[in-house]
């Protein structure tokens, strides 16, 4: 077995000068504070093996991670009578675009792109009672930390300058996509956006992942083992914006990124491994992350491939 915690402490140590690299998120305000020079790593193997480096155990915004959880939910609840409603193919374009949308008739290339989450969310929504408090019952079971919560000030920052969710959720309501009130699907959006989860949880929060879908250590079935293979397909293929080919190229695993700038792998039958970075790369992913899950294949030799 790979010495992962020498792995991880050398993976830190070199990507350090990476830290000073690319672009904290100021689109949605809140997140520019974050300092850059965040740095996390953490590791969980199907046993249970906790190993982690750095800023691991500090809370971040996990943004757009949040939509594997809802996308969890929605195939709970509907299966795949979902893929009516969202598309299955990588969008080659921004993860906010709106021209897409158009020349497809309102229905979003797939839940990873934000117009896919939002029709996602509108999923929840009409199929859960009350769905803020099943997503954050479902991310506390699967990651076993009741402590995880929301950050309302994140949340109001990026609905205060959500112009582009909202034209967004107006248009594929404008193609019938959309069932709900817009203002309540996005307040649902902004709210999974909002959830702080750390390295640590994330890693445990993914775990079920690698494991045919059912959470290691309480044994609670959460998806099926189809489900869960389409899932790590789908982050294999949309999970890292417009970069999700060179990422498979680059680290070999599926995952799923968010503007936090965390980052989320998963390598099915073995491990969860999540790490944080603030500032992104010109593609929206976590520049240090990118590099350093690049690095943790290489040197651990584990990837899908
Ligand atoms: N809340 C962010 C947005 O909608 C999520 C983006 C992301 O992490 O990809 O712009």
């Amino acid at each position: 077995m790979p010495d992962y915690q020498a792995i991880l402490d050398e993976i830190r140590d070199e990507v350090q000068p990476l830290l000073v690299q690319g672009h904290v998120a100021d689109y949605i305000p809140r997140l520019a504070c974050v300092p850059r020079e965040k740095f996390g790593m953490a590791v969980v193997t199907l046993d249970g093996q906790l190993y982690q480096t750095g800023d691991a155990a500090e809370a971040f915004s996990i943004q757009s991670i949040s939509k594997v959880y809802t996308l969890t939910l929605a195939l709970q609840s509907i299966g795949d009578k979902l893929w009516q409603r969202v598309g299955r193919e990588p969008s080659g374009n921004a993860f906010n675009s709106l021209v897409q949308l158009e020349l497809e008739n309102g229905l979003p290339r797939n839940p990873f792109i934000n117009a896919g989450a939002l029709v996602v969310a509108d999923v929840v929504l009409a199929t859960r009672k009350d769905p803020r408090a099943q997503l954050l019952a479902a991310i506390r079971g699967c990651s076993g930390n009741p402590d995880i919560r929301d950050d309302p000030e994140v949340a109001l920052s990026e609905k205060a300058n959500g112009f582009r969710n909202a034209a967004l959720a107006n248009f594929i309501r404008s193609f019938g996509n959309l069932e709900h009130a817009i203002d309540d699907i996005l307040d649902f959006y902004f709210f999974q956006c909002s959830l702080a989860m750390s390295c640590v949880d994330l890693a445990r929060g993914f775990l079920f992942l690698a494991n045919q879908g059912r959470c290691p250590w309480s044994g609670t079935n959460i998806l099926s083992t189809d489900q869960a293979k389409r899932i790590n397909a789908l982050m294999l293929t949309c999970g890292t914006y417009d970069a999700a080919g060179d990422f498979a190229y680059q680290v070999g695993i599926p995952g799923k990124s968010g503007v936090g700038g965390g980052i989320v792998g998963v390598i099915p039958n073995q491990l969860a491994v999540a790490v944080w970075s603030p500032a992104l790369n010109a593609k929206g992913n976590s520049l240090a992350g990118s590099a350093a899950l690049e690095r943790f294949t290489a040197k651990t030799g584990l990837s899908i491939f």
